[in-house]
């Protein structure tokens, strides 16, 4: 009997820390890599009597991030407290919104390989809310020391927390989020969205059930995952195990489990009966956050085209293939900088091409932007014209005096004459050579005329040498074989 199929449901809590200057309730300075324990103060250390004040870089990121999202945003949003104990939360609660969250709703749009998307209509996940909230600090249990040590630097750090709906299927479909929240937010220029120092990541809520059932199966929480390796790791194994106890007849219990990236296994850190109470209240020491319209209208004001919408009109408006306008629109200085050599080019598709095999890599290379080219859009549009005209042949443009004008620019045509790169199609100085070659050669002309095709190469050889490399091949090519037609 064949098993039944599963459909597996995610939902994820996904963390982005923001890069304020300073901390989310205090003056602190918001900066990875220092020393521990040097950007706090009594009020992230939560002496008693300090108290907090909000932020207001955090709440703009916030509305921001929803905006862009399409959530609805509320203009009356309010902090809670989150009570629990443990070494690295120096005040014993952390700052978050529980009941009146600033964003509700809205959606990501995500970017899937052709393969993995169901159909071919663009898909999106649902978003439950986002909340603003602070970061606890750091706990590093080192290896063979009897201790632990706590830094506090990330105390107080602001957060924003995006929630999303039971509306994942796969590991495909986490990794997608996760890498189009990483561009978004990095895109609205609100967080660095780096996974390995910590700036984004995620918990990954997960069931399954069999394919028909309507409600959805008991789910486990995979706390903390800042990989996107790891996340992918996890979603698999636990789709595992869990279809694994069903089929054994036995349940899946509701959990808060860790993976363990040494064997790719995830194991229970708690279960509901011993899960946390964490006794959520009001906070008393911040006001509501109120918003106007003329505020949101203001925020709205600062975003420009987002990186879903850079990509469809990549693709529309210049006729660029799918993967050309993803890579196009991963950064939004690339893609702007992109359009400013778009805006000149005489053929973008073309451009496209320069820019992601040779213009970027060279600019990454140099440890520069792609904002800071050393050739202007219209150096590099002559450039273009060059190869369409059929003056300098592709591969030396591209091979030869692209890297030229690079490291000297310089204007293109000049360059490229002074680099003795410059074609002749000059039709009576072609047609000269070719008849010059054929009648040096009568015996080879014979023997091509009989059949031995291969000997075009040699006259073509024979053609470039006299015009010193100037004729263009192509045309070369044609008139060659035209001529050494039997008459
Ligand atoms: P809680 O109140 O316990 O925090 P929520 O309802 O807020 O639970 O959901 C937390 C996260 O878990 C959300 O991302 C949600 O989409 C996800 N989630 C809820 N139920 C399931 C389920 N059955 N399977 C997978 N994910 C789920
Ligand atoms: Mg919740």
């Amino acid at each position: 009997m064949s098993k039944p199929p599963y459909e597996t449901t995610i939902g994820l809590e996904a963390h982005v820390q923001l890069a304020t200057n300073s901390k989310a309730f205090c003056a602190d300075r918001n900066e990875f890599g220092h020393e521990p324990n040097r950007n706090i103060s009594e009020v992230s250390l939560g002496y008693p009597g300090t108290l907090p004040m909000l932020n207001e870089e955090q709440v703009r990121s916030a509305v921001k991030l929803g905006l862009a999202l399409g959530c609805k945003i509320n203009q009356h949003s309010t902090f809670d407290r989150k009570n629990y104990f443990y070494a690295d939360l120096p005040k014993g609660y952390q700052i978050t919104q529980d009941e009146n969250p600033i964003c509700l709703g809205g959606a990501l749009p995500l970017r899937l390989a052709p393969a993995t998307s169901q159909n071919s209509t663009p898909r999106s996940v649902q978003l439950h809310h986002i909340h603003m909230e602070e970061d606890a600090g750091k706990s590093i249990h080192a290896a063979g020391e009897p201790f632990t040590k706590v830094d506090l630097n990330r105390a107080g750090t602001p957060l924003l927390e995006i929630v999303t709906e039971p509306d994942l299927h796969s590991a495909e479909e986490v990794d997608a989020f996760m890498t189009g929240m990483r561009r978004l937010v990095r895109w609205l220029d609100i967080s660095d969205g780096n996974m390995q120092e910590g700036s984004l990541r995620c918990d990954v809520n997960i069931s399954v059930r069999p394919e028909g059932q309507a409600e959805f199966g008991t789910r486990c929480e995979i706390k903390n995952m800042n990989s996107m390796k790891f996340a992918r790791g996890a979603v698999a194994y636990e789709v595992d195990r869990q279809i694994s106890l069903l089929e054994n007849g036995e349940k899946v219990i509701q959990q808060t489990r860790q993976y363990n990236p040494v064997d790719g296994t995830t194991s229970a850190l708690r279960d509901k009966e011993n899960a946390h109470d964490y006794r959520y209240f009001p906070d008393p020491d911040l006001p509501p956050v109120v918003l106007d319209d003329n505020y949101i209208r203001e925020v709205k004001s600062e975003i420009t085209t987002l990186p879903w919408q850079a990509h469809q009109q990549l693709q529309t408006d210049f006729n660029l293939s799918t993967a050309d306008a993803s890579s196009l629109s991963e950064d939004r200085l690339d893609y702007e900088a992109f359009l400013r050599y778009a805006a000149e080019s005489p053929d973008v598709p073309g451009l496209a091409k320069i820019w992601l095999n040779r213009l970027a890599p060279w600019a990454a290379e140099s440890g520069i932007s792609t904002t800071e080219l050393p050739l202007s859009p219209t150096q590099v549009a002559s450039f273009q014209e060059l190869i369409l005209a059929g003056d300098v042949a592709t591969a030396a443009a591209t091979s030869k005096l692209l890297p030229d004008l690079l490291a000297h620019p310089a204007d293109p045509y000049t360059r490229a004459e002074e680099m003795n790169l410059i074609q002749n199609n000059d039709t009576d100085f072609l047609d000269g050579l070719v008849q010059e070659v054929l009648q040096a050669n009568p015996g080879k002309v014979t023997a091509y005329q009989k059949g031995k095709k291969g000997l075009i190469g040699f006259f073509m050889g024979e053609v470039m040498k006299r015009s010193k490399g100037s004729a263009e091949p192509k045309e070369t090519k044609s008139k060659l074989e035209e001529a050494l037609r039997p008459r």
